[in-house]
C-alpha cells in the first residue's frame, strides 16, 4: 500500500465531506457543482485503483453500489411508536391539561417542532460511523436500507464519536421542486406519476437499487438522539443541539414555548405558512422539553404521554363530478379528467382533475354525478381520493373504445394501464408532440402556445414538428388567435419573435433535441444520459439494446422503446428533416473545469527546478487540476524539490511526504490517470 496514495484518499474524502456538509446541510456551497463532481470523479478513480482502500464512510458510497434481491428486516433497539395525535385547539387544550396535572402544577416547556410530511428512518452510529439505516415499518421492526440512506447527501456517512454507539431518528423527505422534476420526467417519459412527495420518499428510499435513490434528491431531517436506548442529555432542546453539532441536518423552525397559548399560535402560524417551506409538513410536533418531566409522565399502551403531534387540518374539498372527459397525450394515451363544479381547495379553485386511468376510476367506483373528495397536497395538482356520495341517477362512465379526436381503433396493450390511440397522425397526438417540443424545457420556443398551435394545425400549416422551421414572418402575422373573449390578429411583431425563437433552436444542445422527439421513457434525464454517453443523434439511432443497456438507468424497456421509435420510416424522416434544417446532432460536453491527474493533490514548490520557473511550475499543476500552496505541512501531497532546496524539504522528509523532482513532475501532469 502506498501511504501518500492512502493519504491522497482520505485528503479528498476530507474535502468532499466538508463540502457536502456545506452544501447539503448548511446550504452555503464555497464551491460549483463541476468542481464537485471532480473531486467525486478524482476520489472513484483512486478508490477504483486501489479497491482495498475503499471504506463504508467515504463519500464515493453514495452513488449506490449494487442492487439487492430484497430487503431484510431489522428490529428496532426501542420501538418507534407513533405519537397520540390533536386536530384541533380543544385536543391541544386536554393534552396541555392532562400534562400539567400529572406533573402536579409544576412549571414546563415544550419543545415545537415541525412534523415534517415524509418516512421516518434510525440511524445506528458505532464509533462515529453509520452502519445501520431502518426504516420505521411497523414501529417494531423495519427494513434495512442502509445502502440507498447512505446516497442522501445530507445524512453524515461519519460524525464525531462522541458517544461509543449512538442512534438517530429523522424524518426522510423529497423537497417540493425535485418531487415536481420527477413527476414531469415520469410524465414525460410515460411512467406513472407519483401521488405526493411522501409517497416519493418513500418509494425513492425503499427501491432495491440505490443507484436510483442516489439520482432522486432526498432530503434527511434529524430529530430524536438515542445512546444506551435513550436521549443522553437533560433536554429535547439540548440534543437538537447535539445533533446539529454532529452535523446532522437539524430544522431550524423550532421553539421552546412555555404557555400552552405560545404553542398554539406557533402551530396556526405554521398551518398559514405551510406554503412557503420548501418541503410538506402536516403539523407541529410539541415535546416536555425536560428529559426528567418526560420520564415522570411516562406512556399509555400506546403512546408517550409527554408528546403530541397537532395535526393541520388536510385540504379537502367536496363537490360533484359533472363529467368525465378524455384527453389524448402525445403518446396517444387515453386520459380521463374530472369536470368538477368548481371549489376552493387549500386557496385554489379546482375545476379539473385527472383521473389517471380506467383502472382508477374503477378503483373509486366513481360515477358521473357522484359527490367527491379532493385533495391537494403542496403545489400538487388535486386529485379526487374518494367518494362521498352515489347518487340514484348517477351515469356509469366506460372509456371509449375509438379516439375521441381521430376516431381510430384504441388499444390497450398487455400489462399497461392506458389505453392508446396508435395512429400516427392523430391530429391530438400531433398537437401535444408540439407542445412538448416547444416546452420550456425541451426546445423552450417562447410564444408557442396552445392557440397558435390549434390554429397552424387547424390551417395545415404544420404537420410535424419539422414544419415548424418553414414558417415564416408572413404566414405567422395574419393568423387569427381564439382567445376566451376575443379573437386577435398575431400581429407582425409576436410573429417575429416567434421566428426568432424558432430559429434559436437550432443551437440547442442534444439532449433537448432527444427528449423533444417525444420517445416514450425517454424524459430529459435519460435524453441527457443518452446523449452523455453516445456523443451523438446518428450514434442513438444505430445504438444496438445492449450498447443502450450499458447506459446506467437505461432497462431493457428503454432501450426497446428507443429501438421501436428508429424502427419507424415515418420518424426516421422526421428525424432527416430536422438534420435538414441545421439542429444540433452532435453533443457537446459541457466543459469540465479542474479535472486532471492532479485533481485533489496539494502541492508545494521548493528550490530551483532545471527548466521551470516556479510560476511555470505552478500554472502546469494548477491546469492538471492540482493546488499549490507555500508550506508544507500534513495538509501537502507532494513537495516538487529542485536544486537547493532547504527546510520545506526537510519538513516533507519528516512528515514522511512524497518527494518528486521535475522530471517526475511533467511525467504526471502528462498521465491522464
Ligand atoms: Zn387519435
Amino acid at each position: 500500500m502506498n501511504p501518500a496514495i492512502a493519504r491522497q484518499i482520505e485528503e479528498l474524502r476530507a474535502e468532499l465531506r466538508r463540502h457536502e456538509r456545506l452544501y447539503y446541510v448548511l446550504d452555503t456551497p464555497e464551491i460549483t457543482d463541476a468542481e464537485y463532481d471532480a473531486l467525486m470523479r478524482r476520489l472513484l478513480e483512486l478508490e477504483t485503483a486501489h479497491p482495498e482502500l475503499i471504506t463504508p464512510d467515504s463519500p464515493s458510497r453514495r452513488v449506490g453500489g449494487a442492487p439487492r434481491e430484497g430487503f431484510v428486516k431489522q428490529r428496532h433497539s426501542t420501538a418507534m411508536l407513533s405519537l397520540d395525535n390533536a386536530l384541533n385547539e380543544g385536543e391541544l387544550r386536554d393534552f396541555d391539561r392532562r400534562v400539567r396535572e400529572l406533573l402536579g402544577g409544576e412549571s414546563c416547556e415544550y419543545t415545537a417542532e415541525l412534523k415534517l410530511d415524509g418516512l421516518s428512518l434510525a440511524l445506528r452510529y458505532e464509533q462515529g460511523l453509520l452502519q445501520l439505516a431502518v426504516t420505521r415499518g411497523d414501529g417494531q421492526e423495519g427494513e434495512d436500507v442502509t445502502e440507498n440512506a447512505r446516497t442522501i447527501r445530507s445524512l453524515p456517512l461519519r460524525t464525531e464519536p462522541r458517544w461509543p454507539a449512538f442512534e438517530v431518528r429523522g424524518e426522510v423527505v423529497m423537497p417540493l421542486t425535485a418531487f415536481q422534476k420527477l413527476n414531469e420526467e415520469r410524465a414525460a417519459a410515460g411512467q406513472p406519476l407519483y401521488a405526493n412527495p411522501r409517497n416519493s420518499a418513500a418509494g425513492s428510499l425503499r427501491v432495491l437499487d440505490p443507484a436510483i435513490t442516489a439520482a432522486r434528491t432526498l432530503d434527511f431531517y434529524a430529530y430524536f438522539l438515542l445512546v444506551d436506548g435513550r436521549p443522553p442529555l437533560e433536554s429535547h432542546w439540548e440534543c437538537l443541539q447535539a445533533l446539529q453539532e454532529l452535523g446532522f441536518k437539524v430544522n431550524p423552525n423550532r421553539a421552546r414555548l412555555a404557555q400552552l397559548d405560545e404553542l398554539f399560535d406557533w402551530c396556526r402560524g405554521w398551518d398559514e405558512r405551510r406554503d412557503t417551506l420548501p418541503y410538506e409538513i402536516d403539523g407541529v410536533v410539541a415535546k416536555i422539553d425536560s428529559l426528567t418531566q418526560q420520564d415522570r409522565l411516562g406512556w399509555t399502551a400506546r403512546f408517550p404521554r409527554w408528546a403530541i403531534a397537532y395535526k393541520f387540518a388536510a385540504r379537502q374539498a367536496e363537490t360533484v363530478l359533472e363529467d368525465i372527459q378524455v384527453q389524448v397525450g402525445r403518446t396517444g394515451a387515453l386520459t380521463p379528467v374530472a369536470k368538477l363544479r368548481p371549489v376552493a381547495v387549500g386557496g385554489v379553485t379546482v375545476s379539473n382533475a385527472t383521473l389517471h386511468n380506467e383502472d382508477e376510476i374503477a378503483r373509486l367506483d366513481l360515477a358521473i354525478g357522484d359527490t367527491v373528495v379532493l385533495e391537494r397536497s403542496g403545489d400538487v395538482i388535486p386529485k379526487v381520493v374518494a367518494v362521498r356520495e352515489r347518487p340514484a341517477d348517477r351515469r356509469p362512465f366506460a372509456m371509449p373504445s375509438h379516439c375521441p379526436v381521430c376516431e381510430s381503433e384504441v388499444i390497450r396493450a398487455e400489462g399497461e394501464v392506458a389505453r392508446r390511440c396508435l395512429n400516427t397522425n392523430c391530429p391530438a397526438r400531433l398537437r401535444e408532440s408540439i407542445l412538448h417540443f416547444a416546452s420550456r424545457s425541451v426546445m423552450d420556443i417562447d410564444g408557442l402556445g396552445e392557440s397558435i398551435v390549434d390554429e397552424l394545425m387547424a390551417r395545415g400549416m404544420v404537420k410535424s414538428v419539422a414544419d415548424l422551421y418553414l414558417l415564416t414572418l408572413e404566414q405567422l402575422a395574419p393568423l387569427e388567435l381564439k382567445g376566451e373573449k376575443n379573437t386577435r390578429k398575431l400581429g407582425e411583431k409576436s410573429a417575429a419573435k416567434i421566428v426568432a425563437e424558432i430559429d434559436a433552436t437550432r443551437q440547442r444542445p442534444l439532449p433537448r433535441l432527444i427528449s423533444g422527439l417525444g420517445i416514450a421513457f425517454v424524459g430529459e434525464r435519460t435524453a441527457v444520459l443518452l446523449a452523455e454517453h453516445l456523443g451523438s443523434m446518428d450514434a442513438l439511432m444505430q445504438a444496438s439494446p445492449e450498447r443502450l443497456q450499458a447506459i446506467p438507468e437505461v432497462g431493457p424497456k428503454v432501450a426497446e422503446s428507443i429501438r421501436r421509435f428508429f424502427g419507424e420510416p415515418h420518424n426516421l424522416e422526421l428525424v432527416e428533416r430536422l438534420r435538414a434544417v441545421g439542429l444540433q446532432f452532435a453533443y457537446d460536453a459541457p466543459a469540465r473545469p479542474a479535472a486532471g491527474p492532479l485533481t485533489g493533490m496539494t502541492f508545494v514548490l521548493t528550490g530551483t527546478l532545471p527548466t521551470l520557473t516556479r510560476d511555470e511550475a505552478k500554472a502546469k499543476i494548477e491546469a492538471a487540476g492540482g493546488k499549490v500552496t507555500g508550506s508544507v505541512s500534513k495538509k501537502t501531497t507532494v513537495v516538487v524539490a529542485g536544486e537547493e532546496a532547504g527546510s520545506k524539504l526537510e519538513k516533507a522528509r519528516e512528515l514522511n511526504i512524497e518527494i518528486w523532482d521535475e522530471s517526475t513532475l511533467l511525467e504526471r501532469v502528462l498521465t491522464q490517470k
